[in-house]
């Protein structure tokens, strides 16, 4: 069965070193040496070897938010996936709706970063997800298949399975308004019933999908028991280590009750 899967997007946040490796520091403390569920934090790029460091020994994974799909070169401001691995990183956050958004990165874009990713040996997390606009004029299941199709394109079966995606109704970032279990669950069904059909049906049984989108500790629980969201990609309640905590408790107590 899939594991549950809750990463950390920390955003532009916190300002200082010292307050990111202090939540690093918590977070890793409340979490100690379980393995389940598998958690992740993305912090901002400066700070990913002082994290790294301080979740020394943790079975925490750390993920950039972002990255080029070259390997080096004349790309000022940029960094790579090799240089995410060498300070330590497992994952990579790709097409965040604030960069599909408020940085124009096309499903061809996050498609090369994610090949270059995988080729890197990083475990991806594509972001996609429709706006209220798309979704008040009933276009969701639509753009998720154009955003599915165009970032994934050329992966192999054997690849698809290790690609970690991330369902995120641009409508419920960052805003409070989360969507219900229902809604959440009907697209992730889609999703992964598009994967079987551009894959095979084991593929798409292997691919952990989270929900992101205002989870909190009080949401949760009801949100991860559902069938198809394998975890929870977190925003604003990752930046608080025991709103972050709850969330994790949350899902242990799912896996408890027999989900995965
Ligand atoms: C996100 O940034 O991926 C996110 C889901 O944010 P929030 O939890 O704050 O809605």
């Amino acid at each position: 069965m899939r594991p549950l899967f809750i990463a950390g997007n920390w955003k532009m946040n916190p300002t200082t070193r010292d307050d990111a490796v202090k939540l690093a520091l918590e977070v890793k403390a409340g979490v100690g040496a379980e393995v389940s569920p598998r958690v992740a934090v993305c912090p901002p790029a400066i700070f990913l070897a002082a994290i790294d460091e301080a979740l020394a020994g943790s079975p925490i994974g750390l993920g950039g938010q972002n990255m080029h799909a070259k390997t080096d070169g004349a790309y000022t401001g940029e960094i790579s996936a090799p240089m995410l691995v060498d300070v330590g990183c497992t994952h990579v956050i790709l097409g965040h709706s604030e960069r599909r958004h408020g940085m124009g990165e096309t499903d061809a874009m996050v498609n090369q970063k994610l090949l270059a990713a995988l080729a890197a040996g990083l475990i991806p997390i594509v972001c996609l997800g429709e706006t209220l606009e798309e979704r008040e004029t009933d276009r969701t299941e639509s753009v998720v298949t154009t955003q599915l199709t165009g970032s994934l394109a050329g992966l192999s079966a054997e690849q698809m399975a290790g690609v970690v995606l991330a369902y995120e109704p641009v409508w419920a970032i960052g805003t409070g308004r989360v969507a219900t279990p229902d809604q959440a669950q009907h697209v992730h069904a889609f999703i992964r019933q598009s994967l079987a059909r551009s894959f095979d049906q084991a593929t798409a049984s292997r691919v952990v999908v989270q929900y992101g989108g205002s989870v909190k500790a009080d949401n949760a629980s009801e949100l991860l028991s559902c069938p198809d969201i394998d975890g929870a990609l977190v925003g604003g309640a990752s930046l608080k280590s025991p709103d972050f905590l709850g969330i994790i408790s949350a899902a242990r107590a799912v896996e408890s009750a027999g989900k995965s």
